[in-house]
């Protein structure tokens, strides 16, 4: 499962960094690096662009995960080149740039959108899995999420527009609950395909979301 991202256009890193000269960078060696947008050659081609920019990157780094624990070990190796810096940009997802935030009192700035969670299909592929509903609904759907699979996020599907197995809205993209519908039946347990799949209760989830384990 990856944290699917993709670079900020290069206008938008700029105007982020404005007034901030002095700029260290940091890659992340997992998902950044899987979907090209944040590993060691994206970091070094970030280096040139800025540097040609007219600013000073006192230095860089490819944290092996960004957005775990280690992270912390891997900026307190490179302090010296962070503490010359006044900026931190950071080409991860957005959790490796909580997680740079919470060790480094300085400016951290993204330099990639978030996504989506996703799994690779083939190499360079990734589709969405996963929405983090709260209230996760793939035991009666075969494992096939149906808001994340179908276009239109349908909990009962499918809707009146599938047509040989292909999505209305996508003639390209299998429609999801066709496929749900195969993996039902091969699965015999069919029966689930008339079962209602009430509205979502969004008030069990509400935002910001946080959970204490005991
Ligand atoms: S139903 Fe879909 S979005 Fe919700 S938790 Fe399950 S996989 Fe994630
Ligand atoms: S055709 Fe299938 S995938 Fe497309 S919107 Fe309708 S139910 Fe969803």
């Amino acid at each position: 499962m990856k944290s699917i991202t993709k670079q900020k256009p290069f206008d938008e890193i700029e105007q982020q960094l404005e007034g901030l000269d002095r700029v260290y960078i940091i890659g992340c060696g997992t998902c950044a690096t899987m979907t090209k947008t944040g590993g060691r050659e994206e970091v070094l081609d970030m280096k040139d662009r800025l540097q040609e920019l007219g600013k000073m990157v006192t230095g860089w780094t490819v944290i092996p995960t960004a957005c775990d624990d280690m992270t912390e070990v891997a900026l307190t190796e490179n302090g010296g080149d962070i503490q010359s810096a006044n900026s931190i940009l950071v080409m991860s997802c957005a959790l490796g740039v909580h997680k740079v935030n919470s060790y480094i009192d300085k400016p951290v700035i993204p330099a990639l959108d978030t996504l989506f969670i996703g799994m690779e299909d083939e190499p360079g592929c990734f589709h969405e899995v996963c929405a983090q509903c709260g209230q996760c609904v793939l035991g009666q759907t075969a494992g096939i999420c149906p808001l994340t699979a179908c276009h239109k996020g349908l909990l009962n599907g499918p809707c009146g527009g599938t047509n040989d197995g292909k999505c209305e809205v996508d003639r390209e993209k299998d429609c999801a609950w066709t496929l749900i519908y195969q993996r039902l039946e091969a699965q015999g347990r069919l029966n689930l395909m008339r079962k209602y799949q009430p509205p979502k209760n969004y008030q069990v989830t509400p935002s910001p979301r946080s959970i204490k384990v005991a």
